[in-house]
């Protein structure tokens, strides 16, 4: 497009114009966003992203037992408000199909996954904590010809996730210790 002086004269006036009304408080009307939310019936609660030690924190809005909305959650000094592309997909956590929702138990040599309570699992999972502790309790060792005291377990390892807060983690490693564990790791090093 050919331009004249005259033109680009008045087409700069026009810009100037333009710019001057806009920083007057003039511009383009703003229309009203006619948008049904998709959470606007769902309920809200918090949560921690499992997936990571940053720990951020999200807002996950349920409806109808289904998570319909996950969000970083503002309020948290950690992520303040953000989620990273694995944070944002924590909803597949719970819509889906192939979570686990009852305790399987599986016997030693066995082929077939049984159906159990948690009132069955828990007492065997401590009996079976217990027993093996005992088994591999190490209590004395022999350095440079003196016997120490070794006081420890070398036949459990604790894994710790992600979601677990410091509260949590607090109580997880000191019921580990207690029982003299020494292979306590945590999934983020890993
Ligand atoms: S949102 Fe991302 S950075 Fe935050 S805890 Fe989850 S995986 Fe880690």
């Amino acid at each position: 497009m050919e331009l004249s002086r005259r033109s680009f004269l008045k087409l700069s006036g026009a810009g100037i114009g333009v710019t001057a009304l806009a920083q007057l408080g003039f511009t383009t009307p703003a229309y009203a966003a006619d948008v049904e939310l998709r959470i606007r019936e769902a309920k809200e609660s918090t949560t921690v992203c499992p997936y990571c030690s940053m720990g951020c924190s999200a807002i996950v809005s349920v409806q109808d037992d289904k998570v319909v909305g996950i969000e970083g959650l503002p309020d948290s000094p950690i992520n303040r408000a953000s989620l990273c592309s694995k944070g944002q997909a924590i909803f597949q956590v719970a819509n889906n199909e192939r979570r686990l929702k009852k305790v399987l138990y599986r016997a030693p040599g066995g082929t077939d996954w049984e159906e159990k309570t948690w009132e069955e699992a828990i007492p065997a999972i401590a009996r079976l904590i217990k027993d093996t502790r005992d088994a591999n309790f190490v209590e004395e060792e022999e350095i440079d010809g003196q016997k120490v005291k070794a006081n420890r377990c070398e036949g459990i390892a604790q894994l710790g996730g992600a979601a677990l807060d410091n509260e949590e983690c607090y109580l997880a490693s000191k019921f580990a210790r207690a029982l003299g564990l020494v292979y306590i790791e945590h999934q983020a090093r890993i």
